[in-house]
């Protein structure tokens, strides 16, 4: 008997008929002598209407009643799983965020989970009851209600089944596995059938939205495999068809480049000028920090004039205005001679594990590029990527022209 969490991501219960087919995956494995804990996300579509309606009332609206609003999605679900569930004679029961409790810190929109109580829910599953947990929320401890930042469900899974100590987290989703690239962009993407937390993590950071970075964070510290599967077609997560995400020893076969991540919505600034002197890194962005302004890649050159330097980072393009007001508005950098944006840029990243012990993949990609006529403005490394940054509007071919050159086509032989 193994204990496993299931979540359904929000196109697996989109109406009715699917929140039943989930169901009856989770009868399944409960016929099949497993204990099931389910993690629902709210209905396709839901967290962005009620999103809409918050930035309705006001784009400054309080965080604390945004997660009251928002959360209200996986409410929905995890009342309809558990009837669903009923009505195929399972004993199942709802348990959302603040009943069970799944504490987090006051990081209202963006919160971490600290804590999960496991004690009831273990008793009902040693019962034989199947538990119903909506994804994304979580209570604080002053007891308000709070939610995990976009596509947070799959961390609430991974870190039920983490505090569960389960044998697996399937991740129910609208693709098979873990593919190459993103299989919208790229048709010919293979599924990977095995991915280490390591490259996992960077894949998800870097753009590959099929998991939450935490929920990837969470399984690397706790080391429960997770399972990234399709929840259309006849299998079952205990078929053990999907994309196990695991320790990198467990994984004979290291290819040398895994996948190819991208992230559209970046924006370059170019801060020309200041002064090279010690510290002057810590003065640019610290107050960018204190805005909550993600920096990301970022390159310091030495400018013609002598004493000075101009320096370039990217932040998500939704955090643009706010980095531009901070950047103005700090009279520290008035020696700057200008401030520069690109707001038409996107990240291109080759990960992989082997890249470790190979030498080349960067030229790979530089040449892949050029050939394409594709500029690279900014290039940043570490043991297992390559990023670079590009023009939007080449980003799709990019990575479809780095898909051929690393031939990651050979995955779909052995997937
Ligand atoms: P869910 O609603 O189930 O949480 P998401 O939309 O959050 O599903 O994530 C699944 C989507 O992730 C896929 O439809 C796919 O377009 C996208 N995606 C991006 N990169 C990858 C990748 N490397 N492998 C698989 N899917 C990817
Ligand atoms: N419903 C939330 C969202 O759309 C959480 C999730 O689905 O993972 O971001
Ligand atoms: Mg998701």
């Amino acid at each position: 008997m193994a204990l496993i969490v299931a979540k359904f991501g929000g196109t697996s219960v989109a109406d009715i008929q699917r929140i039943e087919n989930a169901a009856a995956k989770v009868v399944r494995e409960v016929e099949a002598g497993n204990k099931v804990a389910v993690v629902v996300s709210a209905m396709s579509g839901v967290t962005n209407q009620l999103v809409d309606y918050c930035t309705q009332i006001s784009p400054m609206h309080d965080v604390r009643e945004y997660d009251v609003v928002v959360s209200s999605g996986e409410q929905i679900t995890a009342g309809l799983m558990a009837m669903a569930l009923q009505k195929k004679g399972i004993t199942a029961r709802s348990w959302l965020g603040w009943q069970i409790p799944i504490l987090t810190n006051d990081v209202h929109g963006k919160a971490r989970i600290e804590d999960i109580d496991t004690e009831e829910l273990h008793k009902r599953l040693n019962a034989g009851e199947v538990a119903v947990v909506p994804g994304f929320q979580g209570v604080t401890k002053a007891g308000r209600i709070s939610t995990l930042g976009r596509g947070g469900s799959d961390t609430s899974a991974v870190a039920l089944a983490a505090a569960l100590e389960a044998d697996r987290c399937d991740i129910y989703t609208d693709v098979t596995g873990v593919f190459t690239a993103d299989p919208r962009v790229v048709p010919d993407a293979c599924k990977i059938p095995k991915i280490s937390y390591e490259e996992m993590l960077e894949l998800a950071s870097l753009g590959s939205k099929v998991l939450q970075t935490r929920s990837v964070e969470m399984g690397a510290k706790s080391g429960v495999p997770i399972q990234v599967l399709s929840s259309f077609g006849e299998h079952i997560g205990s078929d053990l068809k999907g994309t196990l995400v695991t320790r990198e020893e467990s994984i004979v076969e290291q290819e040398v480049v895994s996948g190819i991540a991208h992230n559209l919505g970046e924006a370059k600034i170019t801060v020309v000028g200041v002064k090279d002197v010690p510290g002057v890194a810590a003065r640019l962005f610290e107050p960018l920090a204190k805005a909550a302004v993600n920096v990301d890649m970022i390159v310091q050159n030495i400018s013609s004039n002598a004493g000075t330097t101009d320096m370039t980072f990217t932040v998500p393009r939704t955090d643009l205005q706010r980095a531009m007001k901070v950047l103005q508005e700090d009279t520290d950098f008035e020696e700057a001679l200008d401030i520069r944006v690109n707001e038409n840029v996107a990240k291109i990243s080759v990960v992989g594990i082997g890249m470790k012990s190979h030498a080349g993949v960067a030229n790979t990609m530089f040449k892949t590029l050029a050939a394409k006529g594709i500029n690279i403005e900014v290039i940043s490394t570490s043991e297992i990527k390559i990023s670079v940054l590009i023009d939007e509007d080449y980003a799709e071919l990019a990575v479809r022209a780095l898909h051929d050159a690393y031939g990651l086509e050979e995955y779909c032989k052995i997937a």
